[in-house]
């Protein structure tokens, strides 16, 4: 549990907190988008950062240090004054210089004293990134490095710089579960997910949910945790919905660089763009044609401060859906722009115990928007619980109205499947689904009334289903009775 880390709202395993920076006197509210300053490039002044949102910015620890000239002013004036900005400084250690270069000539002791100096708000150990997919051997080495480090930053005394405990374990979900319980043991402040840039820039989007939710399982639910290189703002409701909290954007200054232009549903390039989809002053105040004219310098700049709008205004999209409590709403839209996401969200509900945990009971009305929908931990809970009832005698379960010849008449809403009368008007049975819901919602209501049925062998059931397919219809137990109300009935006597 990191002191000084508070939650204020929870949905699906995202929520929105309060991280207090003591060495800053301030606190930071994530999810929080950190956009990466390069101490040797300068896309936009860093003094602007906070006009678009930030609280918070990185930087490269390992690069002030290895440069005389930055060195010294760092030392002399502080990291602040030397980036010119006032916000929260988190410093990086050079883990990612080691893992792209293979070697670096600092000691986490060394680091962690000179991001100390230079008056960082957040330091970080230098860990050992694996790559993803390395064999458990390499991961399993690299992992008892990153374990002593870890150890070695836990025992030097930083004052009152928080300390980043950054999770390795390459893409073995076991190894990452452990990594994360031991850094968790050591009473650190933030815990980075480590080595998911390779992930990311591939958009192996599913692997990173697994990585992510073997370090939660791991770390537990009262810590900050950073998703270290998930820039695109395309993903961030997926990446809060897993639980992460930061996240940092080196993205709006590279893409810019490459005249790409972000938008929440994925890259454009600006040579494609007609008209500029968003809102932001950028966009308003300019055209594609009129940016693409422009000198190297400003393209690139105009570009980034898109991007960066763009990126902050997901943000706040991101912590009002957490607020609102239709985070998983959000997530099934961004996943209907990128297959990659859409894998990422199946991942994520497939992991369907760890999120029922966290999600809360209650929030906004359901809205079933996909076929993914029915796998929302709503609809698990809900399944759960009706083994909870015992019912005797003549059930009858109806997407139809009640019927006098039955003891019992319960309603069947699809995706939830059967519920008692008493819960028409609660939360999620309350749920806004299409007409007709689907498959997947059938099929989910047909393991709720197996449930149900399973539970009370000595009550007898009927089903009165409105056309389900075969395919539900197969998930209902064989001693329930079947009536189809989509099929008319015979005419009454006149
Ligand atoms: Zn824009």
């Amino acid at each position: 549990m990191t002191e000084g880390f508070e939650v204020d709202a929870q949905d699906a395993l995202g929520r929105v907190a309060e991280l207090a920076v003591p060495r800053a006197d301030a606190t930071v509210t994530t999810p929080a988008l950190m956009p990466v300053v390069n101490p040797n490039r300068e896309t936009i002044d860093p003094a602007r950062l906070p006009a678009f949102g930030a609280e918070i910015v990185i930087t490269n620890a390992y690069i002030i240090h290895s440069t005389d000239q930055l060195r010294d002013r760092a030392l002399a004036d502080g990291v602040h004054d030397l980036l010119g900005v006032d916000t929260v400084i988190v410093t990086d250690s050079g883990s990612f210089q080691l893992a792209e270069y293979g070697d670096i000539d600092v000691t986490t002791e060394e680091i962690l004293a000179f991001q100390d100096a230079i008056g960082a708000d957040v330091g970080t150990p230098v860990d050992v990134p694996t790559p993803p997919d390395a064999d458990r051997e390499r991961v399993e080495a690299d992992l008892a490095t990153t374990r002593d480090r870890l150890e070695t930053a836990a025992a030097v005394d930083t004052g009152d710089m928080l300390v980043n405990a950054p999770v390795q374990g390459g893409t073995f979900p076991a190894l990452r579960e452990a990594a994360a319980r031991h850094a968790a043991g050591l009473a650190l402040d933030v815990y980075p997910v480590g080595a998911a840039v390779p992930l990311l820039n591939a958009y192996r989007y599913a692997d990173v949910v697994d990585v992510v939710l073997a370090a939660k399982r791991g770390l537990g639910p009262g810590v900050p945790v950073h998703l270290f290189g998930a820039g695109h703002p395309m993903m961030f409701a997926l990446a809060a919905a897993m639980g992460c909290d930061l996240f940092d954007s080196a993205a709006y200054a590279l893409y810019a660089r490459d005249d790409r232009y972000l938008t929440v549903r994925g890259t454009e390039h600006l040579e494609d763009l007609r008209t500029f989809p968003c809102a932001c002053p950028v966009c308003t105040d300019h055209d594609p044609a009129t940016v693409r004219d422009l000198e190297d310098a400003d393209r690139e700049r105009l570009l980034a401060e898109h991007n960066l709008h763009v990126s902050f205004a997901e943000l706040r999209r991101v912590r009002q859906a957490i607020h609102h409590g239709d985070l998983l709403e959000l997530v099934e839209t961004r996943a209907r722009g990128h297959p990659a996401l859409l894998e990422g969200y199946r991942r994520l509900l497939a992991a369907t115990d760890q999120l029922e945990a966290a999600d809360p009971a209650s929030k906004a009305t359901f809205f079933y928007v996909s076929p993914e929908s029915a796998a929302r931990p709503e609809v698990t809970r809900h399944h759960r619980r009706l083994e909870n009832y015992a019912l005797e005698g003549e059930v009858l379960l109806t997407e139809g109205g009640a019927e006098d010849d039955y003891g019992t008449c319960w309603s069947v809403t699809p995706p939830f499947g059967p519920h008692p009368p008493a819960l028409n008007r609660t939360y999620p049975l309350t749920a806004e689904t299409p007409d007709p819901v689907g498959r997947a919602g059938q099929e989910a209501a047909a393991r709720g009334v197996a449930r149900l049925v399973e539970a009370n062998a000595s009550a007898s059931f009927t089903l009165a289903h409105d056309g389900w397919p075969a395919t539900a219809l197969e998930i209902v137990p064989d001693s329930v009775a079947l009536v189809d109300l989509s099929t008319p009935r015979e005419a009454p006597d006149r």
